[in-house]
């Protein structure tokens, strides 16, 4: 082992605290932490010059795979010339043209203005905060709460963790946070007293797929149903396309499957194509309208970071637009998805080990199950975990959820590169 892998292995153990991981397990003398050195398209190379396919896209974010020159080019152009200014009483170019250039994506006077972060939770975080304060300043101080569904996943800020269904996520926070009214699925909200109704300030959603829940999916049609609902009751309908934004369902967003225009749509992971931090929470004129009027009313949106709108991560994510467009990447995803599909259905016959299997696009979630029948794994086994670090073995990267196998390979993969890493999961999917 080279001195320089055995020095990096030994800092890290000593001094870098990883997320959502247990450390006592991480830094167990048998564990080796793999560091990844480089990338190039949908290829990681670690440090020791082996390579793997990114199967779950660098947990979601990548999109036209790793260190696309086109992209790397226009970040370096454009660190030569600013790297970061504020966006509290400033403004700078990749910004604007980056608001402009979202807003075009969807159909004229919907989503009309765009509110910077810097990642999912606080896109989720901005558009909670705008309709509550909405709902203030429209004198409807009573619409205060948000309805969410069970195992939804909205990042983990104290405010979008409390939106969140997942009890593990939340089990050490104190009541902090919104109002919650959850639901299993659409059809609970006939259940709704007209009182509790008229105490709702917004709906949200992950589209079609909720991704740390498993990847488990919504039924077709649900996100209409909920758009009707929620007009019907003046309720604002809040998407969260942090994970489901940008081609990963086969269209540019989720939405657009079931032609619904969200009241406020909150984008992360995908919007750089995976390179840099940035998020994105779009709304209507509606919305921006009541916070109009002078300083003394203090109608503002006090709400801001220091990082809002960085030109880096903005011209990154203007490059990665105009790759969609220049390499027609949404045109060249049914054959992509097509591999996926019928690679995942002729393996799951053959692999005793795999239950339900689901995909929307270039997402699918493959439910491990017991070999003593079709019963669930007994979570402590962490099965899912050992899987995914057996695959390595052949060439893959991946993290279960669970007892669910994830692949979500960047859209750049070639279906070839799609089939292999179904291959390398169903090579590592023997039971323990
Ligand atoms: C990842 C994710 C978030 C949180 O995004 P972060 O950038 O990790 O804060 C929120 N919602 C969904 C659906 C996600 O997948």
């Amino acid at each position: 082992m080279s001195d320089l892998l055995a020095e990096l292995r030994r800092l890290d153990k000593a001094h870098f605290w990883h997320p959502f991981t247990q450390m006592q397990e991480w830094v167990a003398s048998e564990e080796d932490p793999l560091i990844i050195a480089s990338g190039r398209g949908a290829t990681l190379t670690d440090l020791e010059g082996r390579t793997y396919f990114d199967g779950n896209s660098s947990i979601w974010t990548n999109v036209h795979g790793h260190c696309h020159p086109a992209i790397v080019a226009a970040v370096r152009e454009q660190l030569g010339r600013l790297d970061h200014c504020s966006a509290l009483g400033f403004s700078n170019e990749p910004a604007i043209r980056l608001a402009a250039r979202l807003v075009e994506l969807f159909p004229p006077h919907t989503l009309t203005k765009v509110f910077f972060t810097d990642n999912g939770s606080t896109a989720i975080e901005c558009a909670c905060r705008m309709a509550a304060q909405y709902r203030q300043l429209a004198g409807e101080s009573h619409r205060t709460h948000f309805i969410a569904f069970d195992q939804a996943y909205h990042g983990d800020t104290v405010g979008a963790a409390s939106l969140g269904g997942v009890s593990l996520f939340r089990a050490h926070e104190a009541a902090a946070g919104y109002p919650v009214i959850r639901l299993a699925d659409a059809d609970q909200l006939a259940d709704l007293s007209a009182e509790t109704i008229a105490s709702c300030n917004a709906l949200i959603i992950e589209p079609l797929i909720q991704g740390a829940a498993g990847m488990r999916t919504w039924p077709p049609g649900m996100l209409r149903r909920l758009r009707q609902w929620c007009d019907q009751h003046d309720v604002f309908l809040i998407l969260d396309e942090v994970m489901t934004g940008f081609g990963r369902t086969g269209k540019m967003f989720a939405c657009e499957h079931e032609d619904v225009i969200p009241d406020f749509l909150c984008l992360a992971k995908g919007l750089t194509g995976g390179v840099l931090p940035l998020a994105a929470t779009l709304t209507t004129d509606r919305v921006y309208e009541a916070f109009l009027g002078t300083s003394a009313e203090a109608k503002t949106f006090f709400y801001g970071h220091s990082y809002c709108g960085n030109p880096l991560a903005c011209t990154a994510a203007l490059a990665s637009l105009q790759v969609f467009e220049d390499e027609r990447v949404i045109a060249g995803l049914p054959l992509k998805i097509e591999a996926l599909r019928s690679s995942l259905a002729i393996r799951a016959r053959e692999t005793p080990s795999w239950g339900e299997f689901r995909q929307v696009g270039l997402i699918a979630g493959i439910d491990l199950i017991a070999d003593t029948g079709a019963g669930p794994l007994d979570p402590d086994l962490l099965t899912g975990a050992r899987i995914c670090r057996r695959v390595r073995a052949h060439g893959l990267l991946t993290r279960p959820v669970r007892d669910t196998l994830v692949l979500m390979p960047p859209l750049c993969a070639e279906p070839e590169e799609i089939i292999a890493a179904v291959d390398a999961l169903q090579k590592a999917s023997i039971w323990p």
